[in-house]
């Protein structure tokens, strides 16, 4: 495989030239160009965030169904700690930063992560930043000294 194949980046600065891999389209699929969601969810990464599900909280919000993810990707779905998740704002249903609920799925049909609490909601999306993903973004930046940017994600955010 090559390094540039499929659609990653390391979490926050590394130091030195930054990767972000955006693998172009091919005669079978879109990959990391089929929406802008995509690329601006690989840059969410490469600020510094962290995949929703990831957050040290998630437990109360998702369940992650371990014996349908495909073999070498449960890593995928581990936890942060609480320091790297630690946000002022709600869990996400909706962030840019979310996985599907058949992401990394062995078998079709087989949901990796489903929502808690009975919710019959729909788990991420590739199409723009959420309101709070942008908030979230602006806080890690402390941009949100300036209530503009609250105004700007109330506005720009899905
Ligand atoms: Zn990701």
């Amino acid at each position: 495989m090559n390094v540039l194949d499929r659609c990653w980046s390391h979490v926050g600065r590394r130091g030195g030239p930054q990767l972000v891999s955006l693998q172009p389209p091919d005669g079978r699929s879109r990959n990391c160009l089929g929406s802008e969601g995509r690329a601006i969810h690989e840059l969410m990464h490469t600020l510094g965030l962290f995949h929703e599900q990831a957050r040290a909280d998630r437990d109360t919000y998702v369940r992650v169904h371990e014996d349908n993810i495909c073999k070498g990707y449960k890593k995928n779905f581990k936890k942060q700690s609480l320091e790297n998740t630690t946000y002022a704002f709600e869990y996400d249903y909706n962030s840019i930063m979310h996985y599907g609920k058949y992401f990394f799925s062995k078998k079709r049909g087989k949901p990796t992560i489903t929502a808690k609490l009975g919710k019959k909601v729909r788990l991420g999306q590739r199409r723009a930043m959420s309101k709070t993903d942008c908030l979230k973004v602006n806080h890690l930046y402390n941009c949100l000294k300036s209530r503009r940017y609250y105004t700007l994600c109330n506005v720009l955010g899905i």
